[in-house]
């Protein structure tokens, strides 16, 4: 085959979509399983981008942020580079259609836990990621050097001559060979693989696992942020958010008795970071105990500064002017993933990896709010213009497909996510993750998901001290990391 392959980016998410567009005008096939951003955490984010902008604001302020929520696990070039293109992604993405919420002249800058200044950049309120979303879907879609094909799953990666060379496709059942000179995942992260999460039900990991399948390293795949306030809906798997900057306003969460839960653990209080909420209100739900966000005394212009959250609780039946919201920790970010270089290359030659499956060393072990959406610009578009720059490959081998493999059915999944959010949730310890390995055994063999939460739990039980959103139990305390949540509370896996 003659150089001549298009780039394939699997995820439209915002990193499948900054690199698509970024690598102009060399052809891209992109590849998702929903049209224009639906179905991906992109489009649901929403506090919105960070970015030091603001009067008093300074690179390294937002670098000593990124690094002390991270709990030093991260890699401050990186994190440099992250926060130093900041201004520059803001406006590309200015330029790319977005309007950003204005403040007179300037933009209007928001505060989010972890932050030491006001670096927020939003749009349309909590709509920060489905009005970004919007603006890139139709740039790409009226790109004339991107191919965007929807309604696809990618299921195996194609190998020829030691290399990453092309994806199989599978459209409504019928499978595709689609060649390629560079193979980018931004297939987003794995929240779903719990019983409770902030994140799509298709952020499953799909594209890790295909990458594994094909034998490529993974790296802190222990480290997932919680976020303590998914609206908590009985019996649901994938939760609404309930944005953090409510609090940020003076929002309180509260137990049953209308006690506020976090008084008296952290100095920060409600804004204490969010690894330790997350805990505090797992221990009160796992103990039977329900948990609250009381926005009733809020003086605010609610269809103004949080439409999505005033929609989606008026939407099951809860009106937050009157009424306090029922709140659950939910799996809400994955910090690990595909180890990647500057660039985004993979340890296999061919692949790329950018956006929440990657791992390229940011967010350490806890992520800083709203450092996501600006990894997927920043890293999104270094990836594009580098490929862009790249020499055609000449591939002459033959193929060799390595499939992804069989899915696990629905009893299993459910097994599997229970699992996971018992042994490997807010709170850990070696009893449970062995309990919850021993518990998957039996599945590996029948699907995908379970190898991959395998993973998970094996590197979850490796990691014997707390760091950052690792938090065990049963571990010597490790400096860096924060205040002990109450040990009152036996943690036995429930299923
Ligand atoms: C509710 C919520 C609120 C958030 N708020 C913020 C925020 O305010 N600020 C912030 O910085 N971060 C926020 N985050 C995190 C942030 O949204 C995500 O980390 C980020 O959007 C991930 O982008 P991505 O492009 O990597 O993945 P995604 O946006 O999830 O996109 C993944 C894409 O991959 C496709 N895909 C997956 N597997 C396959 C496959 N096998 N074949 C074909 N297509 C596939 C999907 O269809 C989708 O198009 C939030 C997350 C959530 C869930």
């Amino acid at each position: 085959m003659r150089g001549n392959a298009p780039i394939v980016v699997v995820g439209g998410g915002m990193a499948g979509l900054c690199t698509a567009l970024a690598a102009a005008p060399r052809p891209v096939v992109l590849l998702s399983r929903a049209a224009d951003g639906e179905g991906s955490a992109s489009t649901l984010a929403q506090g919105g981008i960070a970015a030091a902008i603001g009067a008093g604001d300074s690179i390294d302020a937002h670098v000593a942020d990124t690094l002390l929520a991270g709990a030093m696990h991260n890699d401050p070039g990186r994190v440099r580079m992250l926060a130093a293109a900041a201004a520059e992604a803001i406006e590309w993405l200015q330029e790319h259609g977005t309007e950003f919420d204005r403040d007179g002249a300037g933009l209007q800058l928001g505060r989010e836990g972890g932050h030491h200044h006001a670096r927020i950049v939003h749009a349309g309120g909590d709509a920060s990621g489905a009005r970004v979303m919007a603006a890139l879907s139709a740039e790409a879609r009226s790109a004339t050097h991107i191919d965007w094909r929807s309604g696809v799953e990618a299921d195996a990666l194609v190998l020829r001559d030691g290399r990453v060379a092309g994806v199989r496709l599978d459209q409504d059942g019928r499978n595709e060979i689609l060649m390629s000179s560079a193979v980018v995942l931004a297939t987003g992260g794995v929240g779903a693989l719990f019983a409770r999460t902030t994140n799509p039900v298709g952020a499953n990991g799909s594209g890790l696992a295909l990458a594994m399948a094909a034998g490529a390293q993974l790296q802190d795949m222990e480290f997932v942020q919680f976020h303590p306030t998914a609206l908590d809906l009985e019996e649901a798997h994938s939760l609404p958010l309930v944005t953090e900057a409510l609090r940020g306003v003076g929002a309180r969460l509260r137990d049953g008795n209308g006690k506020a839960i976090m008084d008296g653990l952290h100095p920060l209080g409600d804004l204490a970071p969010r690894d330790i909420v997350a805990r505090r209100v797992w221990q009160e739900n796992q103990t039977g105990g329900t948990v609250s966000l009381d926005a009733r005394a809020l003086e605010i212009h609610w269809e103004r500064a949080f439409p999505t959250v005033l929609a989606t609780c008026l939407g099951h039946g809860i009106d937050p002017r009157h009424m306090p919201i029922p709140v659950s920790a939910a799996a809400h970010f994955h910090m690990g993933g595909l180890p990647v270089d500057d660039l985004g290359r993979t340890s296999l030659d061919g692949l790329y990896a950018v956006g929440e499956v990657a791992c390229n060393g940011v967010h350490g072990a806890n992520r800083l709010a709203s450092n996501s959406l600006l990894e997927c610009v920043v890293f999104g578009r270094r990836l594009g213009s580098h490929l862009r720059e790249q020499q055609s490959v000449r591939h002459d081998g033959g193929c060799l497909l390595v499939e992804r493999g069989a899915g696990l059915h629905s009893d299993d999944l459910r097994l599997l996510r229970e699992t996971l959010w018992q042994a490997a949730g807010p709170i850990r310890t070696a009893q449970n993750l062995q309990h919850g390995i021993d518990t998957l055994a039996p599945l590996l063999a029948r699907g995908w998901q379970a190898r991959l939460g395998q993973s998970l739990l094996a590197a979850a039980l490796r990691r014997t001290t707390s760091i950052g959103a690792h938090w065990r139990d049963d571990a010597v305390i490790n400096p860096v990391s924060r205040s002990r949540p109450n040990r009152s509370i036996s943690h036995s896996i429930r299923h």
